[in-house]
């Protein structure tokens, strides 16, 4: 994640709205494919808005992507997360060398070369430097650049898919150190403490049956196991929820998403 500290070193080091004038006017990039070709790893990663429009613009489903390996799973920042598969260049790229789903190309590859940089209300956008080989880019205001319709209720979707993603994140992180915190403590509290412990929950036949050391190290795996279901559980829930199940395009992105961000987090509530 970009800290406000790091901008200087990857970008001009002004922080720009949708409504400033910036030098990224690439003119249609004009033979140059060199991102869409690179191995960019995983950085274009995709939120539920880009999955609703390149499902539509590639005709095909969530899923569908993933077994045409255009779209890959990875663990992003500690959750899994999808993203455009570029080990070898993008396979939505044409034998043009243009981009086959260009009017529906995911907002990452909108932005290019700006970028998001987030802050406590909301994000900027950066300009961020060494990435365009175009020394003669012209001036654009970045509204246009990004082309996006109805940008403030994207601006405010944006927003909300960041603060879900931290809440996520932070879900999984706890699940994660309470099974750790649990399986310290177990491995550490006397045997006498342990006895007690087996028998307040029940394990008291367990423990006479495989011997103090034993029950102690399973113990130990259970908590660990048990949170590895729940933040594999929670992962799953988000995946389902905004990605698998299909969009219809014919509504409304912003209103099917608010809805599947309230069925979301009801289930998410119910993983620990
Ligand atoms: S989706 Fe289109 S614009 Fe984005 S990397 Fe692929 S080919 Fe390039
Ligand atoms: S390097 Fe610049 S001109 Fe070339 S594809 Fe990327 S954004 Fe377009």
């Amino acid at each position: 994640m970009l800290r406000y500290d790091d901008i200087n070193e990857i970008s001009d080091g002004r922080l720009y709205s949708e409504n400033d004038m910036v030098r990224v006017d690439t003119n249609g990039c004009e033979g140059c494919s060199k991102c869409c070709e690179s191995d960019m790893g995983k950085s274009i990663v995709l939120d539920p808005y880009d999955i609703f429009h390149m499902t539509e613009g590639a005709g095909k489903t969530f899923d569908e992507l993933l077994v045409s390996f255009l779209v890959e799973l990875d663990m992003i920042d500690n959750i899994v997360l999808p993203h455009i598969k570029m080990d070898n260049g993008c396979g939505f790229l044409n034998a043009d060398k243009r981009c086959s789903i260009h009017k529906y190309r995911p907002s990452i590859c909108r932005l290019f070369p700006l970028g998001r940089l987030y802050n406590d209300k909301g994000f900027d956008y950066i300009l961020q430097t060494g990435e365009c080989i175009k020394d003669n880019c012209s001036k654009i205001k970045v509204d246009k650049w990004l082309g996006i319709e109805d940008l403030p209720r994207h601006s405010a979707f944006i927003n909300k898919w960041h603060r879900f993603l931290q809440f996520e994140r932070k879900k999984v992180r706890e699940i994660i150190e309470r099974a750790e915190n649990e399986a310290l403590r177990i491995s550490s509290i006397s045997e006498e403490d342990l006895t007690v412990y087996a028998g307040i929950i029940g394990d008291s036949e367990i423990l006479d049956e495989k011997g103090i050391d034993k029950y102690r190290i399973e113990k130990c795996a259970a908590f660990r196991e048990k949170a590895q279901e729940g933040s594999k559980a929670v992962m799953k829930t988000v995946l389902r929820i905004f990605y698998m199940e299909e969009y219809k395009h014919t509504e409304d992105f912003f209103a099917q998403f608010d809805e599947r961000l309230k069925k979301c987090l009801s289930e998410l509530r119910r993983i620990n």
